[in-house]
């Protein structure tokens, strides 16, 4: 079998940070529940993509994480199965806030991101809801007022439900900023600084980017304590 250093070499997987544990190059490697090792067989995934390999054994020890990896290469499992493990072990009331938050771009991406979360912690139980603009606040609210354990919401309308006091972040311990570029890109920065204030200091933060300028570098610099970097192929700044 394949070294860790032959693997990296062999998917262009570049990674930073102190002991960076040594990627799972099969599923049967990273010792998740078999009930989401049926859900990823029944997916039809043979392995895991790069920066899933590289990226799960380094949530899984619970460590602030930058992952750079071109769309389409499976980021959103790479920060949601290690979100489903997290939920295992540190779930609270959903009545009192949300455990998992993770923040997207726009309401397709959120909705995608949902869909996803919903077939393959189906078996886990858990709960999800989606919060973005352009849509009544009203189910939305009450979605969180019956409790969630994950909710993905875009910057500016969980902002806006943020300032009406109608949800709370404090309970929030696993953050996702997912698609960090494009949320940049658009303008979401302001907003997603004032989401991160509310949630508290002691937590988990994993970034996702499919790109790696500068305004994306700083606020990963502000947000995330001591991650490890993991970058698969060129990266584009
Ligand atoms: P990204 O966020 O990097 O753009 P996605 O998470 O949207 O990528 O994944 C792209 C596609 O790859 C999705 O259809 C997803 O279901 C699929 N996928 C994810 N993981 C695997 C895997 N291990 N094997 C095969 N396909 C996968
Ligand atoms: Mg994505």
């Amino acid at each position: 079998s394949l070294s860790a250093e032959a693997y990296r070499r062999r998917h262009e997987i570049t990674v930073s940070g102190n002991e960076v544990p040594a990627p799972f190059m099969s599923f049967e490697a990273t010792g998740f529940p078999s009930e989401i090792l049926r859900e990823v067989h029944s997916a039809g995934f043979s392995t895991p993509t790069p920066i899933q390999a590289q990226s799960w054994p380094i949530a899984l020890q619970s460590r602030d994480i930058v992952a750079i990896a071109r769309t389409g290469s499976g980021k959103t499992l790479g920060y949601l199965i290690p979100c489903f493990i997290h939920l295992k072990r540190c779930r609270n009331d959903p009545r009192l806030g949300p455990t998992v938050l993770v923040l997207s771009p726009t309401r397709e991406l959120a909705t995608q991101i949902q869909d996803e979360a919903v077939k393959f912690g189906k078996s886990s139980r858990i709960s999800c809801t989606c919060l973005y603009g352009g849509a009544p606040k009203g189910p939305q609210l009450k979605d969180i007022d019956r409790g969630v354990d994950i909710v993905v919401a875009t910057p500016g309308r969980l902002n806006d439900i943020l300032e009406m006091r109608r949800i709370s972040l404090n309970q929030v311990s696993y953050l996702v900023l997912d698609e960090a570029d494009r949320m940049l890109d658009m303008g979401f920065e302001p907003q997603i600084r004032k989401i991160v204030k509310e949630v508290p200091a002691r937590r988990q933060t994993l970034m996702y980017t499919a790109t790696w300028p500068r305004d994306v570098r700083k606020i990963a610099a502000d947000l995330l304590v001591n991650p490890v970097q993991v970058n698969i192929g060129n990266v584009d700044e």
